[in-house]
């Protein structure tokens, strides 16, 4: 009898190809757009969908890892990481800071709720502060007319560590015409004017658009993946490489005659007598439901076009153009040679959700 021995290696399934030295080209292209600032790397999300654990590896040059949360941070320590990591949200209750301190994460404070647990409860050791001002955002942050008070408080709170430092967050800096980033940072100056500290204000979209925006630390998330942050560019047009590269499998091509009907609802019909590949994967790999017929796909590194509907394991292709074409012949859905920008335009959504949304059953495999 054979014996089966990896079932990763021997399935058709969908597979999440993850090329880390492309992540460290990325984060040389921040270096020098940004030569004059610590990088800490943005790594929230399971590294934006990548696996956090190889992707903090493969950057472990940088200054600090950002998380949203503490299980991130947690995680990130367990396995022995000694730089700074600061949670990007923050803490809301007394454990969570307690745990914080525990694990030296920094932690984001933002919120009057935080300074009153800050001044209520007793740590082992001190916590790193990053001050957040809400500067038009108007999500996390201290009101500018706010911080000179809430700066006071803080100064006499025993288990934080000084100086802190400061930071807001851009709502824009993906439109490089919007101008409501200049009024952020002319906001932002004007409030800590006179106010020693390190800053830190840009996202992707500040390193790559906003100069001004750089300070003393620079916060890239989506870039180190190889994504531009713009929505009428790709990655490669800001000279980035795509990180993950998501492929699949036809699992089968068959013949079909003009009129006949393809997919779940019935929505789209041949328009000749032609073949129709069948391609293993669908929105419970994580490719998104709502990519309409005529999102790009690479069959043999050769664009072909979906058709029909997505279906949550499977969606369909038209084979036309690729008379060749056979069950187990390899399909790209994003990444080397297919932008994950164009897809998630197609879909109506940002490559940020595209790469989070990649779901478990896919399988990641990592190379240098
Ligand atoms: C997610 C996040 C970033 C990174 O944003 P990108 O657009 O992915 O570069 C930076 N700062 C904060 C506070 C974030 O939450």
């Amino acid at each position: 009898m054979t014996q089966v021995s990896s079932v990763q290696q021997i399935t058709a399934r969908a597979q999440a190809h993850i090329d880390l030295s492309a992540l460290q080209h990325n984060l040389q292209r921040v270096k020098q757009i940004a030569p004059d600032s610590r990088v800490m790397a943005v790594i929230k999300s399971n590294a934006y969908g990548h696996g956090t654990l190889q992707v903090a590896r493969a950057l472990s040059a940088v200054d600090a890892f950002g998380v949203a949360l503490l299980d991130e941070g947690i995680a990130l320590r367990g396995i022995g990481f000694s730089q700074e990591i600061v949670l990007l949200s923050g803490f809301v209750t007394k454990e969570e800071l307690v745990a914080a301190a525990h694990y030296e994460l920094s932690v984001v404070v933002h919120n009057t709720h935080q300074i009153d647990v800050l001044l209520d409860t007793e740590l082992e050791q001190s916590v790193n502060v990053w001050f957040k001002i809400d500067t038009g955002m108007h999500r996390l942050g201290f009101a500018p007319e706010m911080v000179e008070d809430t700066l006071k408080k803080l100064a006499i709170c025993k288990h934080i560590k000084h100086p802190i430092r400061f930071m807001t967050h851009l709502a824009n800096a993906d439109d490089q015409n919007n101008s409501t980033t200049n009024e952020q940072l002319a906001l932002f100056d004007k409030t800590l004017d006179g106010i020693k500290g390190e800053q830190s204000i840009a996202n992707s979209g500040g390193v790559l658009g906003w100069p001004t925006s750089h300070r003393d630390w620079v916060r890239p998330g989506i870039m180190l993946y190889g994504v531009s942050p713009f929505n009428n560019q790709t990655g490669i047009d800001n000279d980035l490489k795509p990180a993950m590269t998501l492929s699949a499998r036809l699992i089968a091509v068959s013949q079909h005659k003009k009129g006949d009907k393809v997919g779940y609802g019935s929505t789209w019909e041949c328009p000749e007598d032609m073949s129709v590949g069948v391609v293993g994967i669908g929105y419970g790999d994580g490719y998104p439901r709502h990519a309409p017929t005529d999102t790009p796909v690479l069959v043999n590194g050769k664009r072909v076009s979906l058709v029909g509907r997505v279906s949550m394991d499977m969606i369909c292709v038209d084979l036309r153009s690729q008379p060749d074409a056979k069950p187990g012949d390899k399909v790209v859905l994003w990444g080397e040679g297919l932008p994950v920008d164009e897809i998630a335009d197609k879909a109506g959504t940002i490559g940020y959700e595209l790469l989070c949304g990649v779901t478990t059953r896919v399988n990641k495999t990592y190379s240098e």
